[in-house]
């Protein structure tokens, strides 16, 4: 198969981007202040739309090098307790505005490692989750996971809950790749943590494939694919990593192991394309391949895949929630991204504030904008681009850079596009999702 592209492109991460965090992270100077949110909140009083919730849990039993989460490492349940009553009370000034019981098109729970919670604690937070919104039958309920700490009891009790769908989180199953950023997952742990969801009646398992950590090359990426393939997931997550190590410090002890560079990478993800479009997984999105009776291929096919900062999903999820310490919220008037430290977030929900770190309106003219770049990402095609010409130079800038071709009836994605925009979205940072746009313009 011809490569999809090959290097160089533009770049992506690097300088330029990892100057621009702690911008990012300020605490002052915000563009909507906790009090113009919840203005904005309950104005939203009066809607009945079905909404999302993401819900961020920060803390993991140990630290893997290649992490570009704030999380904390710890072994006290106590911290884990006090986080959830935490949540609970921010859940409660959301909800206190914008009506409770709404209906949850999408409930996701992300880490940090959100399966570290113990099973008391799991049912706690569901607990609030259900007294504040309405989860039902069709809500698309995930959750991320470290396969090593799944028992069989606790994928048990995650399905009772009315999880269906389980992102395993392995990053890569070579040994001198998991050795370098501290992770160990073994093949047949895999197996019995797959077999289990299967049988408890989990409808997807998905697993992230990270590439451009330390020890990689084509051949082990070629490796960690046909393994994860062999494990028959519905679904494959491939992800670029991006050190940012001014931001994130354990990445500094990545260097030294020599990281691949980005023709590497661009090799890498060739042949993770290759190897996975050979084996009957669809590239959907930017960044997802899955089979074909996945939600997200059909909903490709019918043309109506949408994507949210969590993801992609099968559905327009709407307004989209995030509860906890560096979570952002993604409604269609504002982002907004709450405190990054843990003591700030708290400290703000004690003092009955709703804990934001950064916020943003969005005018009407940038929702057009926004939505018709979704589009465009997800199913790579848009007919209906007249009003983003006027709106925005974007799309002429997105054509200026060979992401994009415009002809008389329609904009699509080149090849090169299609991988260049993918290495910006897989970027951990909130500025490439929530303001993928701007960030692409800039
Ligand atoms: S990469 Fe994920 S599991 Fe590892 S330390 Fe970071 S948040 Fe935790």
């Amino acid at each position: 198969m011809t490569p999809l592209v090959t290097p160089p492109f533009a770049p992506r991460g690097g300088t330029a981007d990892e100057d621009a965090l702690p911008e990012l992270f300020a605490t002052t100077e915000l563009g909507l202040t906790p009090g113009d949110y919840a203005e904005l909140l309950a104005g939203k009083g009066g809607d009945n739309d079905s909404v999302a919730v993401h819900v961020r849990l920060p803390f993991c039993p140990s630290r893997c090098l290649n992490c570009d989460h704030h999380t904390t490492v710890t072994h006290n349940s106590e911290a884990i307790d006090e986080y959830i009553a935490g949540l609970e009370r921010e859940i409660s000034m959301v909800t206190d505005r914008i009506g409770r019981g709404r209906a949850l098109n999408q409930l996701h729970f992300g880490g940090g490692t959100p399966n570290y919670l113990s099973d008391t604690q799991l049912v706690q937070l569901m607990d609030v989750i259900d007294r504040h919104f309405h989860l039902h039958g069709d809500t698309e309920a995930s959750l991320e996971a470290n396969p090593k700490r799944c028992s069989p009891s606790q994928l048990s009790l995650l399905h009772g809950l009315g999880f269906r769908t389980l992102d395993l989180q392995i990053r890569d199953l070579d040994s001198a790749v998991q050795l370098a950023i501290g992770r160990s997952h073994s093949l047949s742990v895999l197996e019995d943590v797959i077999a289990s969801a299967r049988g408890e009646g989990f409808e997807s398992v998905s697993m992230d494939l990270v590439y451009g950590l330390p020890n990689q090359s084509v051949e082990t990426v070629h490796g960690t694919v046909t393994h994860m393939i062999g494990l028959n997931p519905d679904r494959i997550m491939c992800q670029t990593f991006s050190p940012r190590p001014s931001v994130f410090r354990h990445q500094r002890a990545l260097e030294v192991e020599g990281l691949p560079s980005l023709a590497d990478k661009v090799a890498m993800f060739n042949t993770a394309n290759e190897t996975l479009m050979g084996s009957g997984y669809e590239w959907v999105g930017l960044d997802c391949f899955a089979r074909e009776h996945d939600p997200l291929t059909r909903a490709k096919h019918a043309g109506h895949l949408h994507r949210n900062w969590v993801g992609y999903t099968d559905r327009d999820t709407g307004d989209l929630f995030g509860f906890g310490a560096d979570a952002i919220s993604q409604l269609r008037e504002a982002n907004v991204q709450n405190k990054v430290q843990l003591g700030e977030w708290h400290e703000a929900l004690r003092r009955g504030e709703l804990p934001l770190c950064t916020g943003e309106r969005i005018s009407e003219s940038e929702q057009r904008q926004q939505a018709a770049l979704n589009a465009l990402l997800c199913n790579l095609e848009l007919s209906d681009y007249e009003d983003l010409l006027e709106d925005s130079s974007l799309l002429k800038e997105l054509a200026s850079k060979g992401f994009v071709e415009i002809s008389d009836d329609k904009v699509s994605v080149t090849d090169y596009g299609r991988f260049a925009l993918h290495q910006r979205w897989s970027d951990a940072s909130p500025h490439y999702r929530t303001a993928l746009g701007m960030a692409l313009a800039s």
